[in-house]
C-alpha cells in the first residue's frame, strides 16, 4: 500500500501500471487505467485457470492508482479551499503558515497533502482547519473511510483477525496494534457522541408525532459477566492484602421496542423491525440512563403504556421503579417455570417422572390461569413438609412467588398479545457475548466499553452518525 507520490519522474516506458507523477491530468490517468483494464480483460479471457474472481481483483488494482490520485487531489483542493478559521469557535486564525505536510492511508492507498496551520487566540490552540474539513482531526494517520472500517471490524472480531480480514477484503494494511488503537479511539468518540445524543433525548421536548394506533413500549433488561484484567499482575499483592482479584464483572444490557413493530418474516420467523439496544460495563446507573434515553428515542414519550419484562434480579425491579415508574412489570415466564422446577426438585429429588407429572399442570395453570392458584398449591406442599433442607428450599421459592406475584399476569398478557418472556434481551446478551466472551480473552473497562459502544451504534442503525460518509444501515434483527 506504500506509494511514493512526490517524485516527479516522467515514465519513459508507456506502461499503464507504474505509479504516475501527480502533474498528469486525471483524464490521462483514466486513459492509462482503461488501457490496463483492456489488457487485463484480454489476459483474463485467455487464461484457462482464471475465473471472474481473478478479474475482480485485477480490475481493482488497475484503477487503484487513478482513485488514489483523484483522492489526493480532491483532498488537497479541499484543504486549499478551507478558510483559515478556527473549526471550534469560528474565529479567524493568526500566525498562518502553509505547507504542513500530512501523510495518511485511505482505502486507495497512502496520500500526502499540504495544509495551513494557524493559531486561535480565543481557544489558545494551534489549529489545522483542513484536517477538520477532511475528517482527519482525531485520527493518527487514517482517512475516515479506513477509520470506519477499522472500528466496524474490531467491534465484530478480535483485532488480530480484524487486521487480516481488512487487508484481505480491501488491501488496506493496518497492523494489529494500530488497528486496536484506532478502533478504541473511535469507540471513545462513540461514547462521547452517545452521551451527547442521550442528553438530547432526555432534555429535548419530545416531538409529538401523530400515531394512528396507540402502541405499547416493551423494555427488557439483563446482565452477564465479562472477564477483565483490571488487576493484571497484581493478583499476588491483592491476595497478600486479603482481597481476591476481581476478574469477572457485570455487563448490563437492555433492549426496547414498540409492540406494533413485532412481526414475522415470510418464513414465519418472529422479528422485531425496529429495536433499541443498550450495553454497558459502567454499572446499573449507566444502564438506567442509557436505556431511558434509548426508550425515549424509540417513542416511550408517546407510548400508550410501557411494559418491563425481565428475570427476578433485584436491581432490575429497583431500576424499573426508579426510572420507569409508570411501566407495568412482568417476570419472564421461563424464569418463573425454573423456580417451579426448583420446588419440584426439593419435593421429588431425582425422580424425574414424578417431577414432570407434578410440574406440567402447574406450568399450564401459571400460563393460562392465575399465579395465586399456583402459589396456594406451593404453600400446601410446603405445609406437608417436615423441617429440613427441602422445606427451606420450598419456603424460599414460595417467597419468590409471593414477591413477584403481581408480575405474573401471564394470562392477561397472552390475551393482549404481549410477550411473556424476555427472549429478545437474552438473545442480545448471547450475541454480544459471542464477541466479548471468547476463551482466554481479557478486557479492560476502558477497552470493552469503547468497543461495546461501537457495537450498539451499529445495532441501533446509527453508524452513519459516527461516520457520516456511510449510509444508514437498516438491520432488522433479533
Ligand atoms: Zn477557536
Amino acid at each position: 500500500m506504500k506509494t511514493t507520490c512526490h517524485e516527479s519522474v516522467v515514465p519513459s516506458a508507456p506502461s499503464c501500471i507504474l505509479s504516475e507523477p501527480p502533474a498528469e491530468p486525471l483524464a490521462v490517468l483514466g486513459a492509462r487505467a482503461a488501457c490496463a483494464l483492456e489488457q487485463s480483460l484480454q489476459r483474463f479471457v485467455l487464461a484457462g485457470d482464471q475465473n471472474l474472481g481473478h478479474l475482480e481483483v485485477q480490475a481493482a488494482q488497475d484503477v487503484q492508482n487513478l482513485l488514489r490520485e483523484a483522492t489526493q487531489r480532491a483532498a488537497q483542493a479541499k484543504a486549499d479551499a478551507t478558510p483559515p478559521c478556527c473549526p471550534v469557535c469560528q474565529k479567524d486564525l493568526s500566525r498562518l503558515s502553509a505547507g504542513h505536510a500530512r501523510t495518511f492511508d485511505t482505502r486507495f492507498g497512502s496520500i500526502t497533502i499540504l495544509r495551513t496551520r494557524g493559531y486561535c487566540k480565543r481557544c489558545r490552540k494551534w489549529r489545522v482547519p483542513a484536517d477538520t474539513a477532511l475528517g482527519l482531526e482525531d485520527s493518527a494517520g487514517y482517512s475516515p473511510g479506513v477509520q470506519g472500517m477499522a472500528a466496524l471490524l474490531a467491534s465484530k472480531m478480535p483485532v488480530e483477525e480484524a487486521s487480516v480480514v481488512l487487508e484481505h477484503l480491501t488491501g488496506v494494511k493496518l497492523p494489529r496494534a494500530t488497528l486496536d488503537r484506532e478502533a478504541r479511539r473511535q469507540g471513545e468518540r462513540a461514547q462521547r457522541l452517545r452521551t451527547e445524543l442521550d442528553q438530547q433525548a432526555t432534555t429535548a421536548k419530545q416531538q409529538l408525532e401523530l400515531t394512528l394506533e396507540p402502541y405499547q413500549m416493551i423494555i427488557q433488561m439483563d446482565a452477564w459477566n465479562i472477564r477483565e484484567r483490571d488487576d493484571w499482575g497484581q493478583s499476588a499483592a491483592l491476595r497478600r492484602a486479603g482481597q481476591q482479584p476481581e476478574r469477572w464483572h457485570w455487563v448490563y444490557t437492555g433492549t426496547c421496542f414498540r409492540l406494533d413493530h413485532r412481526g414475522q418474516t415470510a418464513g414465519g420467523r418472529p422479528v422485531i423491525t425496529e429495536r433499541g439496544f443498550v450495553s454497558t460495563r459502567q454499572g446499573i446507573d449507566a444502564l438506567r440512563e442509557q436505556l431511558h434515553a434509548e426508550a425515549l428515542r424509540r417513542g416511550l414519550g408517546q407510548a400508550a403504556s410501557a411494559l418491563i419484562i425481565a428475570d427476578g434480579a433485584v436491581w432490575i425491579w429497583r431500576l424499573a421503579d426508579d426510572r420507569f415508574p409508570q411501566a407495568r412489570q412482568r417476570l419472564d415466564f421461563y424464569h418463573a417455570v425454573q423456580h417451579l422446577a426448583a420446588v419440584g426438585r426439593a419435593l421429588f429429588g431425582e425422580d424425574k417422572a414424578k417431577l414432570k407429572t407434578w410440574l406440567q399442570p402447574l406450568v399450564r395453570q401459571l400460563k393460562n390461569q392465575s399465579a395465586i392458584k399456583v402459589i396456594r398449591q406451593l404453600e400446601a406442599a410446603l405445609a406437608g413438609l417436615a423441617a429440613g433442607p427441602a422445606a427451606e428450599a420450598v419456603a424460599r421459592e414460595v417467597n419468590y412467588f409471593h414477591e413477584h406475584q403481581e408480575r405474573m399476569d401471564y394470562r392477561a398478557g397472552r390475551r393482549a398479545g404481549e410477550p411473556i418472556g424476555s427472549g429478545p434481551v437474552e438473545a442480545t446478551c448471547r450475541q454480544t457475548q459471542c464477541r466479548f466472551k471468547r476463551t482466554g480473552q481479557f478486557w479492560s473497562l476502558r477497552g470493552d466499553e469503547a468497543l461495546m459502544c461501537l457495537e450498539t451504534f451499529w445495532r441501533n442503525n446509527r453508524w452513519h452518525l459516527l461516520f457520516p460518509h456511510t449510509s444508514p444501515t437498516n438491520l432488522a434483527r433479533n
